[in-house]
């Protein structure tokens, strides 16, 4: 279970966020969607601990981890650039993180081969990331994330720079992954149709709240605002 409470963040004298509840279930798919600038980058830095929350908790598991670095928070996390190496091998990108947590060679070629099938590049295993596509490079960035079999996902905007057809496959291959996997996911969009997609639950967020939280049928039936009405796309 991994919750935010009454989390703000300020920089400087900007606050950002303005005191964010979240609370995602074990296994639950959900997206924080919302307009450009609302928060939702930031709301999940502070998940992932690369921000420290100015006031509020940030709970993993029930276990405060507000001092809790980003590498002992047992999180994979995927950016909408893709961060790959440019100088390793697509099977090395992968392994990286496994060699750095003390995995030894042979095991983490072996995990970041079977995290590589998992995506359905096994075969390009030995390339280098300038030889893929867009696409793929975001797989083996998932594939990386995965390898060390994290208890929490987190993706922000990872589709953003893919084109429709691909964004569309990936999307759905994200959500096959991690219903199989059973991962707890936070997933960052600005785009209503993927989140009304992938998601168990949307939280919609507008300047630096949690406007309203619910199943994307909820937030369509009943949608607590006009903005919330507009965001999942009907016109009041
Ligand atoms: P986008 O979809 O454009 O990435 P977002 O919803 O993810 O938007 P954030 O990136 O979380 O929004 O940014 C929210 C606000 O916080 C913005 O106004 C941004 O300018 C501000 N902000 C983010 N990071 C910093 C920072 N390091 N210093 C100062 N202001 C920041």
């Amino acid at each position: 279970r991994v919750e935010l409470r009454a989390v703000v963040k300020e920089f400087g004298a900007t606050r950002v966020l303005h005191g964010v509840d979240l609370d995602v279930a074990p296994g639950e798919f959900v997206s924080l969607l919302g307009p450009s600038g609302c928060g939702k980058t930031t709301a999940l830095r502070v998940l992932a601990g690369l921000e420290h929350a100015t006031a509020g908790v940030v709970a993993f598991g029930g276990v405060d981890v507000s001092r809790v670095p980003t590498d002992k928070r047992d999180i994979g996390m995927v950016f909408q650039a893709y961060s790959l190496f440019p100088h390793l091998r697509v099977l090395d990108n992968v392994a990286f993180g496994l060699r750095r947590r003390g995995v030894a060679a042979s095991a983490a070629r072996r995990r970041s081969g079977d995290g590589l099938d998992l995506v359905g590049l096994g075969h390009l295993a030995d390339r280098y990331p300038h030889q893929l596509s867009g696409g793929q490079q975001q797989r083996v960035a998932l594939a990386r994330a995965l390898v060390t079999e994290p208890r929490v996902l987190l993706l922000d905007e990872p589709l953003s720079a893919l084109d429709a057809k691909v964004r569309v496959q990936l999307r759905d291959e994200i959500r096959r992954i991690q219903l199989r996997l059973g991962m707890t996911t936070v997933f960052v969009t600005h785009d209503q149709e993927e989140a009304l997609a992938v998601s168990d639950r949307i939280a919609v967020m507008d300047a630096g709240r949690i406007e309203q939280i619910g199943t994307p049928e909820a937030l369509y039936l009943a949608p607590a605002t006009p903005r919330v009405a507009a965001f999942v796309g009907i016109s009041s």
